[in-house]
């Protein structure tokens, strides 16, 4: 397997923010930065719709061509990775455009696509449930997870670190959490670990990551923590508010969860993901290095 690497250190945000800004302003289609556009939801110039699919033994697709639509959870409030834009309504990021991305595979234009926008708790019932056809939002491949559901991917990799607020030099680890009270959502990999690994003051939690950047704007917890390829989108946003403090402390593998036994849909999609790195890097360059963020392609073998 390729090795990826995902830093975001504050200083290499910022100077990712900066460049943006400078060559960017004003196009469309950017990663979410500086003049608050949203990040492009099209670039379905970099594939073909598919028309002759054929994915024989996979009820997830049947149910798909059925319905005439494909149906994609997602998140929404996660700059450059599942952003919907509160104006306009559209939905970016470099998870959408993934999701854009398989459905176009399976022969789905993107008016073809709705969306669900699922917080971290419920993606595991959703798909069990049949609600959703596959779900795309910074989804950490996992044993647990995967008793319910399976995974394609991985398909990016970034890991576990801390956001604070940007005139705070107290926190540098999650070593120094001690009488801190840290914030992260409900049912998601970096509140375990955090309560596992670590001891920190006290722990909250919420749905969605935005609420607890909201707690941290108000003072009222003291860092923030998930997975920094997230936490970077928020400091490019707001580099005077926020920056995020030292160094990743563990490996989230980001897969595409898809239902139990669909072996069909995650071999097709696996197979996209492997033989599409030029999609991978373009979308890659377009919503993620603009914040900073490192990385390079993962092989999918799950
Ligand atoms: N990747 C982690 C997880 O799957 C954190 C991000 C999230 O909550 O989506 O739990």
């Amino acid at each position: 397997m390729r090795k990826t690497r995902l830093l975001a250190g504050a200083s290499i945000v910022a100077a990712g923010l900066l460049a943006l800004t400078a060559c960017n302003s004003g196009s469309p289609g950017t990663a979410p930065g500086a003049d608050g556009a949203e990040g492009g939801s099209d670039s379905s110039q970099l594939w073909e719709v598919a028309s002759d699919v054929s994915l024989d033994g996979s009820p997830t697709y049947e149910r798909m061509v059925a319905a005439d639509k494909v149906v994609v959870g997602v998140k929404e409030d996660q700059p450059g990775l599942g952003f919907k834009d509160p104006i306009t309504d559209e939905r970016g990021g470099f998870d959408v455009e993934i999701a854009q991305w398989i459905a176009a595979s399976l022969g789905f234009d993107a008016e073809k696509i709705e969306y669900k926008t699922i917080p971290s708790a419920n993606r595991e019932q959703e798909l069990v449930n049949g609600n959703i056809d596959y779900y795309v939002g910074t989804y950490s491949i996992t044993d647990k997870r995967k008793e319910s559901i399976d995974f394609a991917g991985p398909y990016l990799i970034t890991g576990q670190g801390l956001l604070v607020a940007a005139d705070d030099d107290s926190i540098q680890s999650p070593d120094d959490l001690a009488g801190k009270i840290v914030c992260s959502v409900t049912g998601s990999t970096p509140l375990q670990r955090i309560r596992d690994e670590y001891a920190p003051g006290d722990t909250v939690e919420y749905d969605t990551y935005t609420q607890c950047l909201e707690q941290l704007r108000a003072g009222s917890v003291d860092a923030v923590t998930t997975d920094q390829a997230i936490l970077a989108g928020y400091v490019a946003q707001e580099p005077e508010t926020f920056k995020i403090a030292g160094d990743t402390f563990s490996e989230e593998r980001y897969g595409v969860g898809v239902p139990k036994g669909d072996t069909v849909l995650k071999d097709h999609i696996n197979t996209l993901f492997n033989d599409g790195g030029d999609v991978w890097t373009a979308l890659f360059e377009k919503n993620l290095a603009p914040a900073g963020i490192e990385g390079e392609q993962p092989t999918a073998d799950e």
